[in-house]
């Protein structure tokens, strides 16, 4: 193949017309001089196929039915300009003005029917050749700007047959030292790198002229004249003889210590600069609190997409242009509002399009919106590189008041970067503040958790029973096994907050089945414990699991418990599961001669078709009803018609949380049977409870 043809083939020319013998003619000469083709037979299908194959030049007929060629100009022209796509026009030879028109739409050149072909390819040609010296400038631009900012290195030279190194100017000065300060000899050099680096520096060298390495790339600190370490990156590739044996090692140097603590980019601090002054700070404040500071964590949006389609180069100038910013905008005292004099800022670059800074002087939660606001405002101000319009926003990541509760450095940064990613979930220019309650909240969760489980081993819980009278007589005919919980540092935890934390983490089973087997065997120590019916709860994820009934009897029978005084107090939850499954589980359960009863009875589930389907014996009327009971004509009404309906169902009703006499003295007219609450009594620890019966 000639270099044209080659050339040719990597070219994708696109041929949009919706005859079909055009096309085919078209295609077979621009393929018999090596093009490669795509067709497309109307304007919907060619606006597509530039949209998703690498099109490098299109030919286009002005004249076509669905879409004519001049919206396909424009639409396409919103997108890809002159140079970047090619559109040459195809039209019939009398249109001039519809010519003119695309060509002020953006149209590069026309050619018309019938298509004398040499014209068609000179002017092919012609729009190609200056796609193509375009985007070789744009290339070795980029590869300019590149090695403009990779200049300046030291070389080195090193001849293994004498065991001379040559050290050029620059090289030395990297170290302060003139031409006659430094020897010549491989020595030379190793005497002024660092002891702790010395040895896998000649390591390395060794490993690549064995031939185990491609190139030899080592970071190391050697000696200054100043008596300081510089930190200094060597590269280096051997040239060998036939044999393959190394004949001599040469390569560059390049004095990094800047990028060791500040950003080679942008000229600011970097990660490691900005941590060793947090952590300063920090230690500072520990020893005498000047006043808390707060940490902002920038994060500017679509920095990966804008690198994609600028290049790496623009991607820099955008981390260059927003560091100058910052800088800046932080430095100008008209726009000071919140800052008084001892205001310092540190702005560091972390990674990718990530800038940090501490702002020393913005102690309270209400200056730091107002700084946030202030960054937000500096990035946001458009920005035209190379010749594009940008406007960019950032996320902002922002912690108040650090210092005050003796966090260390690495756990400021995991708060910015949680309240970070909390402002990105909100979109693209937002900004957080770091919540230290939520935070609070999930970790007391989570060490709760450690605990609970802890607690279950060694014996942290135990179980309460409040009694269950006749609310005619007074008389205990039962009690309700309660779970409790004694932290050592939080008292009692409510089993409201415990038991769902114990059925997210797994633990309720354990729980669940220690509860039920500790009350039976307190239960079976009672005197007169034939006469005193017993009921437990069971939490829904306890009742999902398999094999739940059979667990709850083997307890009846290890701990020898009567199942004629079990009840099983479940919600109306339950009723949203598999209802044939529980139904199975509640009747083998009922068989054995344990009662069933509906816990909070009212809140949950509405319907009532499951009393009649299901073994339910029992409801316990929710507080909230009872509550309002002697002052509320609503809740009297559900009280006084769950009572009719369980009556004509067989089934028992408790009340729960009689809290007074008036309480009592109404539901003693309304013919409420059992009742629990605090005007009887508390749940009682088990001691008391024995001496209460
Ligand atoms: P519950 O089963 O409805 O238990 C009744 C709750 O109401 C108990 O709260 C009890 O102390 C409280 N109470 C009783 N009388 C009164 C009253 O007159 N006034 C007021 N304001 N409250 C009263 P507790 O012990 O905090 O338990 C709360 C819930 O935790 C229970 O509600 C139950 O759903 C759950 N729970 C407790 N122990 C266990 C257990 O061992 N297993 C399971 N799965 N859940 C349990
Ligand atoms: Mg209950
Ligand atoms: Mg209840």
């Amino acid at each position: 193949m000639t270099d044209i043809a080659e050339t040719n083939a990597q070219t994708l020319i696109l041929v949009v017309d919706d005859n079909e013998l055009n096309r085919e003619l078209l295609i077979r000469r621009l393929e018999k001089r090596g093009f490669a083709t795509a067709v497309a037979s109307g304007g919907g299908e060619a606006l597509d196929k530039i949209r998703t194959l690498p099109v490098d030049l299109v030919l286009l007929d002005i004249n076509m039915p669905d879409m004519d060629g001049i919206q396909v100009l424009e639409a396409v022209r919103q997108t890809r300009d002159a140079v970047d796509l090619p559109i040459i026009m195809v039209s019939a030879h009398d249109e001039s003005a519809r010519i003119a028109d695309a060509i002020n739409k953006g149209a590069n050149d026309y050619i018309t029917k019938p298509i004398d072909f040499l014209v068609a390819m000179a002017r092919i040609n012609t729009q190609l050749s200056v796609k193509r010296a375009h985007k070789q400038l744009k290339e070795s631009e980029e590869r300019y700007a590149l090695a403009f900012r990779g200049a300046n290195d030291g070389l080195w030279d090193w001849d293994l047959g004498t065991g001379r190194i040559y050290f050029s100017d620059r090289w030395r000065e990297m170290l302060g030292l003139g031409a006659d300060e430094l020897g010549d000899t491989p020595q030379s050099w190793f005497d002024r790198v660092h002891p702790g680096e010395l040895e896998n520096l000649k390591r390395a060298i060794e490993n690549h002229l064995l031939g185990q390495s491609d190139a030899l790339e080592f970071e190391y600190r050697a000696l200054h004249k100043d008596g300081d370490f510089r930190w200094l990156l060597t590269r280096g590739v051997a040239s060998r003889g036939a044999d393959g044996q190394a004949v001599r090692l040469s390569g560059s140097q390049t004095d990094i210590t800047r990028s060791k603590v500040y950003d080679p980019i942008t000229s600011i601090p970097n990660k490691f600069l900005f941590m060793d002054r947090l952590e300063w700070l920090l230690d500072r404040e520990k020893r005498s609190p000047m006043g808390s500071f707060a940490v902002f964590l920038i994060k500017i949006d679509r920095m990966g997409e804008l690198r994609q389609s600028l290049g790496p180069v623009a991607g820099e100038d955008i981390l260059i242009e927003m560091a100058n910013r910052l800088m800046e905008g932080l430095r100008d005292e008209d726009t000071v509002t919140l800052i008084n004099e001892a205001e310092t800022f540190t702005v560091s670059r972390h990674d990718e399009g990530d800038f940090a800074i501490l702002a020393e002087g913005c102690r309270d939660e209400t200056s730091t919106p107002k700084l946030a606001e202030r960054l937000h405002n500096m990035i946001k101000k458009p920005l035209t590189l190379r010749g594009e319009n940008l406007l960019l926003t950032a996320c902002i990541g922002i912690v108040a008041n650090v210092g005050d509760d003796g966090n260390d450095a690495v756990t400021v940064m995991q708060h910015a970067t949680n309240a970070l990613d909390r402002a990105r979930a909100k979109g693209p220019g937002n900004f957080e503040l770091f919540d230290r309650d939520l935070q609070e909240r999930a970790l007391k969760r989570l060490k709760m958790e450690t605990e609970l489980r802890r607690a279950v081993a060694d014996g942290g819980l135990h179980v309460n029973f409040q009694p269950i009278v006749h609310i005619d007589s007074g008389k205990v005919a039962g009690c309700e096994a309660l779970a409790r919980w004694t932290h050592a540092e939080y008292g009692q935890v409510s089993p409201v907050e415990f038991i769902p934390l114990a059925e997210e983490s797994g633990l309720i089973d354990a729980i669940g089945e220690w509860i039920l087997e500790e009350a039976c065997r307190q239960h079976e120590t009672w005197p007169n414990k034939d006469c005193i019916d017993l009921s437990v709860n069971l939490s829904l994820k306890q009742m999902q699991r398999d094999g739940v009934e059979n667990r709850i009897l083997s307890i009846l029978e290890r701990t020898g418990m009567d199942p004629h005084r079990l009840k099983i107090e479940i919600t109306e939850s339950i009723f949203m599961e598999d209802m044939g499954r529980i139904n199975a589980i509640l009747t083998t359960l009922h068989a054995q001669g344990i009662d069933i009863a509906i816990d909070d009875f009212g809140t949950g589930y509405s319907s009532l078709a499951y009393l009649n389907h299901l073994p339910i014996t029992h409801l316990k009327i929710d507080r909230s009803f009872i509550t309002d009971v002697s002052t509320d004509r609503a809740a009297q009404a559900i009280v006084q018609s769950t009572l009719l309906m369980a009556q004509s169902l067989g089934i028992k009703v408790i009340a729960e949380g009689i809290e007074t006499e008036d309480q009592v003295a109404l539901l003693k007219v309304l013919k409420a049977e059992y009742g629990q609450g605090f005007h009887y009594w508390r749940p009682l620890t088990d001691e008391d409870f024995a001496a209460l019966l």
